[in-house]
């Protein structure tokens, strides 16, 4: 079968760097299947939980949460620079609800009265909400 290697680096850490199957990503023009010998392409990645298949079949696939980044693509390679990429085996569950719970509680305080929130990023926020959805989705939990 064709492979197509994959690398995922994030700031602190060399994070992935192995051949595989297939990779699916949300880039920031939408989702992406990128197989062996796909055309060349540059792109930005938006905070999801990506999915690795190193084959083809259904079951065979690993999850990877990403903080949003880019992607560089070539027939040969797959090359991401990751804000933050996490294995679920590397996730923090804990602190993954924990960072949910305070984005999701400035949203709230910012669409309650955006006129009193002067001092709420809201877009920061709804960043920090993507990652930890990510990060819980990317270990099966549910968000509590
Ligand atoms: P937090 O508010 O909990 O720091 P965050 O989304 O702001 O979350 P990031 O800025 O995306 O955090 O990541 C900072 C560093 O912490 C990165 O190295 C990232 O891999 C790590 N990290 C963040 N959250 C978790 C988690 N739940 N489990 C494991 N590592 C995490």
């Amino acid at each position: 079968m064709a492979t197509i290697r994959l690398e995922v680096v994030s700031p602190d850490r060399q994070v992935c760097d192995r051949e595989i199957g297939m990779l699916i990503v949300r880039s920031t023009g939408g989702e992406l299947g990128i197989l062996p010998r796909h055309a060349p392409l540059l792109t930005g990645l938006v905070p999801h939980v990506m999915r690795i298949k190193s084959g083809l079949g259904a079951g065979d696939e690993e999850l990877m949460a990403i903080g949003g980044g880019f992607m560089e693509v070539t027939p040969e390679k797959i090359t991401i620079l990751a804000a933050a990429a996490e294995e679920p085996k590397d996730i923090d569950v804990a602190r993954a609800q924990a960072a949910y719970q305070r984005a999701k509680q400035r949203i709230d305080e910012y669409k309650s009265a955006p006129k009193d929130s002067a001092s709420i990023d809201i877009d920061r926020a709804q960043l920090a909400l993507a990652r930890a959805m990510a990060r819980l989705a990317a270990t099966k939990n549910p968000i509590n």
